[in-house]
């Protein structure tokens, strides 16, 4: 089955996201833990900085993470922990209240029922108090080098504008993404396109003549050039000089 539409794009949503996926891997390259924006130098820190992460930017939770990290270097130590003291280091990333809770409660399971360590598998991922898929993807790709496509709110937004999958639930469009492309790109796919949501398909404020996935994107808004016929076709479509 042929998977090119018209002037070689992609018609098929399988075809777009093997595309999106070869474009911004030339774009940002590297793995899924060279491409990982938090600081962190094993699976517990990753855990502990992903759930930092939650309503703020990675800058925020690397200001607090050195600190926590050296005060609390296994999950035994921040189960021990005293509440108001996780709370004051971890103010800046905000919502620090709940964040604590969750930190203390991942610790407990993990230090009771896990002997300390974090788990490397879906199913004991989502066992943690907290954990949902997203958290256990970040976990499982940047944390353990293994397959798993974690979807926040950029990988939603960009699936849905380059027409990768018609599915808003987070959960059926890791499986859509998934299932285009070989386990070893998912993490990668899922850490670029973070990026480039970061840095060029802004919400509200795509950045589209930047974009390297601008001449087959359905979403794309590049400014109208007149064909020579004095047809007005946008700037994707014109053909390559
Ligand atoms: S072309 Fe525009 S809307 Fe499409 S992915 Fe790029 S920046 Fe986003």
């Amino acid at each position: 089955m042929r998977s090119l539409g018209a002037g070689g794009r992609p018609r098929t949503p399988a075809g777009r996201t093997k595309l999106t996926a070869a474009r911004l891997a030339l774009e940002y390259p590297g793995s899924a833990q060279e491409l990982c924006e938090l600081d962190f130098s094993n699976p517990w820190e990753l855990l502990v900085a992903t759930v930092l992460s939650a309503q703020t930017t990675d800058e925020r939770v690397k200001l607090v993470t050195p600190a926590l990290f050296a005060r609390y270097k296994r999950p035994e130590d921040m189960a021990a922990a005293n509440p108001a003291e996780v709370e004051e280091m971890i103010k800046p990333t905000g919502f620090f209240r709940n964040k604590t809770k969750s930190l203390l409660g991942l610790a407990s399971t993990l230090s009771q029922s896990f002997a300390g360590e974090v788990p490397h598998d879906m199913a004991g991922l989502v066992s943690l108090p907290g954990v949902g898929r997203k958290t256990a993807n970040v976990v499982l790709s940047v944390g353990f080098g293994l397959p798993g496509l974690p979807v926040d709110t950029h990988v939603t937004r960009l699936s849905r504008l380059l027409a990768l999958t018609q599915a808003k639930d987070p959960d059926k469009i890791e499986a859509d993404l998934c299932s285009a492309l070989p386990r070893n790109e998912w993490g990668p796919l899922s850490l670029r396109m973070i990026l480039h949501g970061r840095r060029v398909c802004i919400a509200n404020r795509p950045r589209c003549v930047e974009c390297v996935l601008a001449d087959f994107c359905p979403s794309a808004k590049l400014p109208v050039v007149a064909a020579p016929s004095g047809r007005r076709k946008s700037a994707a479509a014109a053909p390559a000089t």
